[in-house]
């Protein structure tokens, strides 16, 4: 999951577990359960710190969900590289690699699955978030309204680097990953290898624009699902924007602006996709 689908996680489970009580929880038998929860000793100090609690509101930020309980707990969630909510009732089997159930007192459950499990789950005091030193480094949230373009032109001047591996580093931008790093740079119309102060002013504003636009198309669309189907919404509907994508996974199919084929160049063992025409 990148960014626009941790959002569309994020507004699934705003609409759908906000209000709802916990009746019960189940951290699975299995040892990999353990780890998704690791920084808990035992499941039942993570159950109990949930059971019978009602959840007030669901944050983000960057990657992590919060999911806000009564009485000033909140459970802090990190997908990882597989990991994802599942809403389903109580009759419907178990996915494989279901780590942690969440039952309510209304009916159904909230499932964390993870076949990786790099994902996490934990609890702890909001009055005590600000210890936690992952949330600390949180970085510019192109979803969000609180980032000026001056600030991101700032940054990039600061950082000189080339633009495809900043645009990919969380210490830099939240939850741009692989694909949607590519559609910025196309619909910016930057090359992957530009570094970051050589760009004219002009250009940082559309990188800018691109890097907001892309991302909130992308949540309209309900995220990505690539063929691998690792990715699907909290009811385990696949997203749409996989048909939006312009150059990602494109490598030699015509580009839809000008028709000169895409091309794809290696950038840390990845492919990374663009069109030779279109960026600069
Ligand atoms: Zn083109």
């Amino acid at each position: 999951m990148e960014l626009p689908e941790v959002e569309v996680m994020r507004r699934d489970l705003e609409k759908d577990v906000v209000g709802k009580r916990i009746k019960e929880v189940d951290v699975r038998p299995h040892r990999n359960a353990m780890r998704i929860i690791r920084r808990h000793a035992r499941r039942k100090e993570f159950a109990d710190r949930l059971t019978g609690k009602k959840i007030t509101k669901v944050d983000r930020k960057g990657k992590y969900i919060l999911l806000y309980l009564e009485e000033g707990d909140v459970v802090v969630v990190h997908f990882g590289m597989s990991g994802q909510f599942l809403r389903a009732t109580k009759r419907q089997a178990l996915a494989q690699h279901t780590h942690v159930l969440i039952e309510f007192v209304q009916g159904g459950d909230l499932r964390y699955v993870d076949p990786r499990t790099f994902g996490e789950m934990f609890v702890t005091k909001v009055d005590e978030l600000g210890a936690i030193k992952e949330l600390e480094h949180i970085a510019i949230d192109p979803l969000e309204d609180t980032f000026t373009w001056q600030e991101f032109s700032y940054e990039l001047a600061r950082r000189a680097s080339k633009l495809k591996p900043l645009l990919m580093d969380k210490k830099f931008v939240s939850g741009l990953g692989n694909i949607y790093s590519d559609e910025v740079l196309f619909a910016a119309g930057l090359k992957h290898d530009r570094t970051s102060d050589s760009l004219s002013s002009q250009e940082v504003r559309r990188l800018y624009r691109s890097m907001r636009e892309v991302l909130q198309e992308a949540v309209r669309f309900r995220g990505t699902t690539l063929d691998d189907e690792a990715y699907v919404d909290l009811f385990g509907k696949p997203g749409e924007f996989q048909n939006e994508l312009k150059v990602y996974g494109r490598r030699g199919l015509a580009c839809r602006r000008c028709r000169t084929p895409i091309d794809a160049v290696k950038i840390g063992g990845r492919n990374s996709y663009f069109c030779p025409q279109c960026q600069s």
